[in-house]
């Protein structure tokens, strides 16, 4: 998708650090962080929203790897926040899972 900052990333024309890479997903700290950890779980492929997906197994990967990374980070307790659409506070149409914690 063109102009679609999250595929720029994906596709490291924009650099960021990835705290996972998997061949499915990319994951990256949110740049306006709203928790002390705050990192974005984002699909490699462009789909737009949670209405837009129809692969089920994708959103079974995205809990998974933000499990995994929330365990790395040694978080007990977290928020896992699909945002859908602009009435759902959904701000970039490109798949993403929030994982929000810390103290
Ligand atoms: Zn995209």
């Amino acid at each position: 998708m063109d102009n679609c900052i999250f595929c720029k990333i994906v596709n490291k024309e924009i650099p960021a650090d990835f705290v996972l890479e998997s061949e499915e997903l990319v994951a990256f700290d949110d740049i306006h962080p709203k928790t002390p950890i705050h990192i974005l779980v984002v699909t490699k492929a462009h789909v737009a929203s949670i209405k837009e997906l129809e692969n089920p197994e994708l959103a079974g990967e995205m809990v998974m790897a933000a499990k995994g990374i929330a365990h790395e980070k040694n978080l007990d307790g977290y928020k896992l926040l699909f945002n859908v659409g602009r009435e759902g506070g959904q701000e970039i149409d490109h798949l993403h899972l929030h994982l929000m914690g810390g103290k």
